[in-house]
């Protein structure tokens, strides 16, 4: 599977030796992040990094691992809980005028939003490279406003789960 180097820019101690040692100039970018384009993925800046700050990752995202029908269900039905007490802490939210009360309500919110998100990509939605995703984007086009930035996002997302594509 081809690759391409990824730099955590957090971990860089900027010693250089990924300049170094690139045979193509990928790792010196102006950004400060390894050129996609240029890089070939050899891997010899991520052996070379003595902060372990660089990581070769797939050019192409792999297709999700399939999961069983009683899982998924399980998992959207977990889903349905975390939007309902969300939508019940969002009404508590708006009738209270006490300022604790409404940062503790955001708080909440945001910890079951999050929780929700992963349940949601773990059902198997919300995986940029999915059928579902690929389908709810077809739907949406059919907003006039948004119709450009739609059009461009169906023709970057690969979808790499095809057989399972309905429309
Ligand atoms: S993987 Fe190879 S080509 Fe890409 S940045 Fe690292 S050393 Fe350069
Ligand atoms: S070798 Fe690693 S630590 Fe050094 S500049 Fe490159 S990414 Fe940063």
């Amino acid at each position: 599977m081809k690759e391409h180097a990824y730099r955590n820019l957090k971990l860089c101690s900027k010693d250089c030796l990924c300049l170094f040692v690139c045979p193509t100039g990928a790792a010196d970018n102006e950004t400060g992040q390894i050129d996609f384009e240029t890089c070939i993925g050899c891997g010899a800046c991520a052996r070379a990094c003595p902060s372990h700050a660089i990581t070769m990752i797939p050019n192409k995202m792999p297709p999700q691992k399939k999961k069983e029908p009683e899982v998924i269900k399980a998992l959207s039905h977990l889903l349905r809980e975390k939007v309902e007490i969300i939508r019940y802490l969002k009404n508590l939210l708006d009738k209270t005028e006490i300022e604790e009360e409404k940062r503790l309500y955001k708080t909440f919110i945001h910890s079951e939003r999050v929780m929700a998100e992963d349940l949601a990509r773990e059902a198997g939605y919300m995986l940029p490279q999915s059928s579902n995703t690929h389908e709810l984007l077809l739907k949406l086009k059919n907003n006039k406003e948004k119709e450009e930035e739609i059009e461009k996002l169906l023709e970057k997302l690969e979808v790499n789960d095809k057989e399972e594509v309905r429309v």
